[in-house]
């Protein structure tokens, strides 16, 4: 079977689906892997690297994408003036990327009537088998990891303690909201660059992981069950979000630095910072939203902004992941080689429909779109 790496058209985006490593490790498997020129350049990767590894390199995209039986992406097919990337590929071929699913039903549906197998990266279990090919999570570490960069680089004073001849200056503190896979780096981060950190989360039961990563844990008395099956958080009602709210309001008017993370799979970004509670903030204090795409968890965010309320920055960073695209490509493509092993036997794919990891990350397959959400999805958009 034949593997393209299809490179990503994407304004800013510098990562790249596989990296030589990987590729030489899917060619052991029995693939055979093309690369379009010039794939990994934005990773650091030249084309040269990709062919020592055993791959082939391919000017013509459309040859690329046409003659392959997997296609291997970081972003979903470009699109452009009524025409599309799928249009491309050939009916039965197999399509492995991020392809926001729910945020873009129609796209699915494309696939779908195209016949193409589809894997959406967004939908592999966050599961403790499906680990090595969880790539949302991957890239969502790095995004917790430089949000804190971001906002050391934007704070008017430093993070660490420092005791001179001059005097002693303090650490600077950090919020933390919602300690998921992005909170939990953020946390660490912050720590190593010398912070002192608080942390909330809705669900209780990340308490031990925040206070491993270095951070007190705030309490908040809910009375409503916050956890869903399978241990993720819950999106709770009105009342208990105002209850959170004001319950933050003073760390985050204390705090030198708030990084927002929360979020409940598949829904808008909870509103945990008010404008008013912005206002109460200190002169020079950073927000760093990091659900700004999804609405926000700040009031006064905007999604790939810098904004100014009184005096305090609000920062709301879109596809952080782009930034270090060395990193992320290398987990991406370790977690995408993963996944076409679990897929395959002797380089060829064979799905089987009662494994969990494949049933849930493909999302069509001859011709049907198969994830209810999805379906659900495509019932909204067409009215
Ligand atoms: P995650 O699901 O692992 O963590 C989210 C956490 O938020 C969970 O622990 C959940 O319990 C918590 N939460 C939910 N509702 C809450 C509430 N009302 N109050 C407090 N906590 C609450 O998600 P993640 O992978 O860490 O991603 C976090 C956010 O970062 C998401 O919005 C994601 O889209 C975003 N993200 C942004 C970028 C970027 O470049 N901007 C990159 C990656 C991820």
């Amino acid at each position: 079977m034949k593997i393209a790496v299809a490179k990503e058209n994407e304004l800013g985006e510098l990562r790249v689906a596989q990296v030589p490593d990987t590729v030489s490790r899917l060619v052991k498997q029995g693939f055979e892997v093309w690369v379009e020129t010039g794939a990994g350049v934005g990773a650091g990767y030249d084309d040269a690297a990709y062919e020592t590894a055993g791959a082939k390199i391919i000017a013509d995209p459309a040859l690329l994408w046409g003659e392959t039986d997997i296609v291997l992406k970081v972003n979903p097919p470009a699109k452009r003036d009524g025409w599309s990337e799928i249009d491309w590929l050939k009916p039965g071929a197999t399509l492995i990327s991020f392809l926001n699913p729910l945020g873009d039903p129609a796209l699915i549906q494309q696939l779908a009537q195209k016949q193409v197998t589809a894997f959406s990266i967004e939908l592999i279990p966050r599961s403790t088998r499906a680990q090595s090919m969880d790539a949302l999570s991957s890239q969502a570490n790095i995004a917790g990891y430089k949000s804190v960069l971001l906002a050391a680089a934007s704070l008017p004073r430093i993070f660490p303690m420092m005791t001179t001849a001059a005097g002693t200056i303090p650490p600077a503190k950090v919020l933390v909201l919602g300690a998921g896979v992005a909170g939990l780096q953020a946390i660490a981060t912050a720590r190593r660059l010398g912070a002192v950190v608080e942390a909330f989360d809705i669900r209780p039961t990340v308490k031990e992981e925040v206070q491993s990563v270095g951070a007190k844990f705030i309490e908040i008395n809910l009375e409503e069950d916050t956890t869903a099956e399978g241990g993720y958080a819950k999106q709770v009602g009105s009342d208990t979000q105002e209850l959170i709210r004001q319950g933050l309001s003073a760390y985050i008017a204390k705090a030198d630095v708030v990084i927002t993370t929360a979020q409940v799979p598949g829904k808008p970004a909870p509103l945990l910072i008010t404008e008013e509670t912005v206002a109460q903030m200190k002169p020079g204090s950073v927000i760093v939203d990091l659900a700004a795409e999804t609405g926000g968890n700040c009031a006064c965010s905007e999604a790939g902004k810098n904004v100014t309320y009184e005096s305090v920055t609000i920062i709301g960073p879109i596809n952080l992941p782009a930034t270090v695209p060395i990193n992320t490509s290398q987990m991406y493509a370790k977690n995408l080689l993963n996944l076409v092993k679990h897929l395959a036997k002797d380089g060829e794919l064979q799905l089987d429909f009662d494994d969990g990891i494949t049933s849930s990350a493909c999302v069509t397959y001859g011709g049907e779109v198969r994830n209810e959400r999805v379906k659900d999805a495509l019932l909204v958009v067409s009215g």
